[in-house]
Formats: C-alpha cells, sequence, structure tokens
C-alpha cells in the first residue's frame, strides 16, 4: 500500500494554522512547528503533532527529522528573515518539497532563488479572486496559473441551460474548456459533450483571460 505523504507546516500565524488545519481534517499526518510556546500550547488539540522549535536553527530542524516529510510549508509571514533563513536551513537539509509563503514579488524571487519549489502569494491570490468575483457576480472563485490564463468556477449563465455543452460550443467560441460540471454534490470530471446544463449547474473551466471574461459576460 502507498504511505500517505507526510507535512510538516512552520509558523502557527493565520495561514499556517489554516493549512495545517486542514491537512488534517483531510486525514493527513502533520507536523506543526512554531517558535511561539504560546502558539504551540494553543494548537496542541488541532494536529497531530505540534512542536516548540526555531526553524532558524538546523540542528532544531533535523533533530525533529525534518528530512523525512514529503512536504513542507514555510508559513511564517511578518518576520522575512526568518521566513528565507528557514527555507535555506530546509534546502541545505535536502527537503524534497518545500513550499515557501512570500509577502511580495521581491520576496518570492529570493526565494525561488534559494531553491523553494512553490512559492505562493496567499494575499495576492486571494486579492485576485475578491476582484474578479466583484467584477462578476457569477464568478465563484477564481485561480490564476499564468498572467494570461486561469481556472475559474462561474454559475451557470441563464442562456446555456437545457444546452448540452456540446452545443454551448464553448471551446470554438472562447477558447475555453469545461473541465467539469458541478452539480449539488455531485463532480462530473471530465463531463459528456451531451452533457445537459441545468438550472444550479457550476462550471469549472480553464481558459484563457479574454475567454473566461467571454463566458462571464453572458447571462
Ligand atoms: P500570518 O501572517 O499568516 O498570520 P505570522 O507571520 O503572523 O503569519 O505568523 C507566523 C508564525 O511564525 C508566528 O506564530 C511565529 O511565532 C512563527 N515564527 C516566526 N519565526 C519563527 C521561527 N524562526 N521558527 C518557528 N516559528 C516562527
Amino acid at each position: 500500500m502507498k504511505q500517505e505523504k507526510q507535512y510538516a507546516v512552520i509558523g502557527l500565524g493565520r495561514f499556517g494554522t489554516s493549512v495545517a488545519k486542514t491537512l488534517h481534517k483531510m486525514g493527513y499526518e502533520v507536523l506543526a512547528i512554531d517558535s511561539n510556546e504560546d502558539k504551540v500550547q494553543e494548537f496542541s488539540n488541532e494536529v497531530t503533532h505540534v512542536v516548540q522549535a526555531d526553524s532558524t536553527d538546523e540542528a532544531a530542524l533535523t533533530a525533529l527529522g525534518i528530512r523525512n516529510f514529503d512536504v513542507v510549508v514555510v508559513a511564517i509571514g511578518e518576520d522575512v528573515q526568518a521566513n528565507v533563513l528557514t527555507t535555506l536551513q530546509l534546502k541545505e537539509i535536502g527537503v524534497s518539497y518545500i513550499v515557501a509563503k512570500a509577502r511580495d514579488a521581491l520576496h518570492g524571487k529570493m526565494l525561488q532563488k534559494i531553491g523553494a519549489d512553490r512559492v505562493i502569494y496567499p494575499e495576492r491570490d486571494m486579492g485576485q479572486r475578491v476582484a474578479y468575483n466583484l467584477v462578476s457576480s457569477n464568478v465563484l472563485d477564481y485561480i490564476e496559473l499564468s498572467p494570461d490564463l486561469g481556472i475559474v468556477e462561474v454559475a451557470i449563465p441563464q442562456i446555456l441551460i437545457g444546452k448540452t455543452l456540446a452545443e454551448a460550443n464553448l471551446r470554438a467560441k472562447y477558447e475555453i474548456n469545461v473541465v467539469a460540471i458541478k452539480r449539488e454534490e455531485q463532480l462530473m470530471v471530465p463531463p459528456l459533450p451531451s452533457e445537459k446544463f441545468t438550472k444550479h449547474d457550476i462550471l469549472v473551466v480553464v481558459g484563457g483571460i479574454k475567454g473566461i471574461q467571454g463566458l462571464e459576460e453572458l447571462t
């Protein structure tokens, strides 16, 4: 049997706490690390293991066996120096996949240069999602894949209700692909071309920004 991935989250601020709790809820083993004793106490019932340690200290990280974790998330936000130093230590130790949270583009660049496998910008991404949602009330969620490509969740435009996916012809009209249809509790992935849209469907669409905007303007 395939062994489940093991995750470690360093820094139990708002972001790290949310990542750790969600992974735990999904049934994964999570080691949470914070240098602040109060945070550790507060979090002790929430995930599998919580320890107090300074993640800029290589010896402390090694003692925790951090190298054996499949994914380590550096969720320290405020203290950029601690965030960068921690990422550097994890890289030195040889952690196989490091996800690091960046405050801004420059910080992100630095993390990439050090060797973070994935740099995330939670505030920027959430800001984009909120903006898309404000502009079009149909848009429920938006994830940027690149500056001109995204994945969007859109409530079905009225005009498409009763049509099949093939009839809607979205690929030809907007160069976008419907990768899934959410219908109540059901998720159709991939949807059949003969699938008829119903009133409360939510479409998960991949495509260029222009095409996505075209779809959003349909009513
Ligand atoms: P957020 O913006 O997501 O709320 P914060 O920057 O406020 O994040 O919180 C980050 C957490 O990281 C804090 O709980 C802090 O105690 C912890 N932290 C900061 N430096 C270190 C470090 N060197 N080692 C471990 N934890 C740290």
